[in-house]
């Protein structure tokens, strides 16, 4: 094998690595964008399992999931309504012991 014949080698392989790469790297960013092949959807907020985008409450048609959606939902509730009532308490207590 010539000197000529290996450095003509060794360019073609290093182009066909460039050319792979370049499709490696478009691949992924196609991935990563939103215009992908997957249609937009949500997630069931129990098992992430993939439903429709308009489901609501937002959890997959397992009864399980539904029960627990349900109970985070009213914990959740309480834990906001606590939220305010709490301060609203101390509020009143100052006022009242302030009078
Ligand atoms: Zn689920």
């Amino acid at each position: 094998m010539g000197r000529k014949e290996r450095i003509a080698k060794a360019a073609t392989r290093t182009a066909s690595q460039v050319r792979e790469n370049a499709a490696r790297e478009r691949g992924r960013r196609k991935r990563t964008s939103s215009a992908s092949g997957v249609p937009s959807h949500r997630h069931c907020s129990v098992c992430w399992a993939p439903i429709p985008l308009n489901a609501e409450p937002p959890v997959c048609s397992d009864e399980e999931c539904e029960k627990t959606h349900e109970k985070r939902n009213a914990s959740r509730k309480r834990l906001t309504i606590m939220l305010y009532l709490f301060p609203a308490i101390a509020i009143l207590i100052a006022l009242l012991t302030s009078i």
